[in-house]
């Protein structure tokens, strides 16, 4: 065995586990507060998307291994449901801080294993982190209601109360936004929480879980199994199991939300998008071309809220040879390597996917205004890289609109009316997120209000709400009916009980017996 096969790869002394960790380093389990080594066979890479570096392995965890993760979890949920909200809150002060003082390290770790730049690593954790800092507010969050003398003596009230053990399924893209999108809300309500990250990337989701149990969140309240369709099938039939979070694509979303709730559990599911920028000819046009160029391209293209479609209205149409001139300024390079505006897709299968895609665009006669399939990355010569790309001439029947290509990709159409513009949209199946581009306060109202996408941005590309909000992705993009974090996700993940209740006096009159329903 290497010096860094046992390491633990959730601990502190991996700072560096992009770039120094051995090729048979391991990833453990998280059971009942211990880090622990799979017993499995089943054992997957995890590569550097830049480099093709084998960072670690990481084990597909065993069903007798899920198994003993819920139920440490059923067994921890006894005693954390009846610790007071302050004890709760307090953790999430001391995690929030931990996270802050960390992020540096976090982020190269995240952008080794998942291909982002060191800034846009840093800006994924730190979206998770405002959900944190909002979960120490559960003290107002999880309040019930109360009603006084609602019929003669009698009040009315509600508790908010955790449901029990949750699991969570995480997707490659947002390593650590998305962990801490459901772990730090269910367990703060008085849940314990069965997380299982991407298994291409949970380098980072592991630093942030070692994180977890230093601000002090006892043993078995949060725990972690790896592996693929085999443990997410576990998670979602397993009878202690009351609520699922998924966040991923819409086919495994709607497989796992159908298979959760066969299985009687809540299910939310956030899933596949294809978000539209409308541009209108009074936009702001350099504001406009930069926030298009920043939303399609960064991250390659890899955000659920990335813009990948442009509706060019009327005149606005002779902006498209500035937005390709704007695409070709980027920088392709490693994530790691200072000034890069976008990395390299996940892995190599990604890359193939995403370029089958652009040429079945070809095939389909768009245009390719900016073709990025031959880009080159010196010193980086294996790397998964797809430079920024802009097809024109697309319809609505062509695949490389139909289809998430979550790539360095943008498609772009031109319509002749803001009316056309909110038809398209609204016919795309996809409801994660639009963003419309005007001067005009009455287009941009009448666009709010017509359009039927979950997450509208007003001169803003990726809507994406601060967490004293909820994510409300919709339509073909969610299933289920409360979504991530904020208000909406306290609901979630607590059940609520009401109590009629009435206390006699000693020398309360005796009512006798009523056999009616009483009619106040
Ligand atoms: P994915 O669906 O392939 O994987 C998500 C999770 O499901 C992973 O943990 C994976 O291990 C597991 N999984 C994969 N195949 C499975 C199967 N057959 N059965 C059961 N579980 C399975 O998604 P991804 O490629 O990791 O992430 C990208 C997708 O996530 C994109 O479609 C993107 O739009 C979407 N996404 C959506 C949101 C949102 O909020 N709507 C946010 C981020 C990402």
């Amino acid at each position: 065995m290497s010096a860094t096969a046992s390491s633990n790869l959730a601990g502190r002394n991996d700072a560096n586990s992009g770039g120094n960790i051995g090729t048979t380093a391991t990833v453990k389990l998280l059971i009942n507060g211990e880090f622990v080594e799979s017993t499995t066979s089943e054992w997957r890479d995890i590569v550097n998307p830049a480099t093709q570096q084998v960072l670690a392995r990481v084990p597909f965890a065993t069903t007798d291994e899920v198994d003993e993760a819920i139920r440490s979890a059923h067994a921890a949920f006894k005693t954390w449901k009846d610790t007071p909200i302050g004890a709760r809150m307090r953790i999430m002060l001391k995690y929030q801080a931990l996270i802050r003082e960390h992020m540096p390290r976090i982020a190269k770790t995240l952008s080794a294993e998942q291909g982002k730049t060191i800034p846009d690593a840093e800006g994924d954790i730190f979206r998770g982190l405002e959900v944190v800092e909002h979960a120490c507010s559960i003290g107002t969050l999880q309040q019930g209601e109360f009603a006084e003398n609602v019929a003669g003596g009698v009040d009315t009230y509600t508790l908010r109360q955790p449901l029990g053990v949750c699991a969570g399924i995480t997707p490659f893209n947002f390593p650590a936004m998305i962990p801490l999108w459901m772990f730090p809300m269910a367990i703060v309500c008085g849940n314990t929480f069965v997380l299982k990250p991407s298994e291409q990337d949970p380098l980072s989701t592991m630093q942030l879980v070692e994180l977890a149990l230093e601000a002090g969140v006892p043993k078995g309240v949060l725990n972690v199994v790896h592996g693929g369709k085999d443990v997410v099938d576990a998670l979602c039939t397993h009878e202690l199991v009351k609520a699922i979070s998924f966040v991923g694509s819409t086919a495994v979303g709607t497989h796992v939300y159908r298979l959760g709730s066969e299985h009687g559990k809540r299910v939310q599911s956030m899933m596949g998008a294809k978000n539209h920028a409308v541009v209108l000819p009074d936009a702001n046009r350099e504001q406009t071309l930069n926030a298009l160029a920043g939303a399609g391209f960064g991250a390659a293209g890899q955000r659920c809220m990335a813009t990948s479609v442009v509706v060019l209205v009327g005149a606005a149409q002779q902006w498209l040879p500035e937005l390709v001139a704007k695409a070709k300024t980027l920088r392709v390079n490693a994530g790691n390597e200072p000034g890069t505006d976008l990395g390299p897709v996940v892995s190599r299968a990604a890359k193939q996917r995403v370029l089958g895609l652009i040429e079945a665009g070809v095939t389909e006669g768009a245009t390719l205004a900016l073709d990025g399939r031959d880009v080159k990355v010196p010193g980086y010569e294996q790397g998964n890289f797809i430079g920024p790309t802009v097809f024109t001439d697309v319809t609505a029947e062509m695949e490389i609109y139909r289809t998430e290509i979550f790539g360095p990709v943008l498609v772009v159409l031109n319509v002749a009316t803001l009316d056309d513009a909110i038809a398209l949209v609204n016919r795309n199946p996809f409801g994660n997120g639009v963003g419309l581009f005007t001067q005009s306060g009455a287009a941009a109202r009448k666009f709010q209000s017509e359009i039927d996408i979950g997450q509208v941005g007003i001169n803003i590309p990726i809507p994406v709400p601060v967490p004293f909000f909820s994510f409300t992705g919709s339509r073909g993009s969610k299933l289920g009916d409360l979504g991530p974090y904020g208000k909406q996700v306290v609901q979630f993940y607590t059940q609520t009980k009401t109590v009629t209740a009435r206390w006699f006096d000693d020398d309360t009159v005796n009512d006798g017996v009523n056999t009616t329903i009483s009619l106040r």
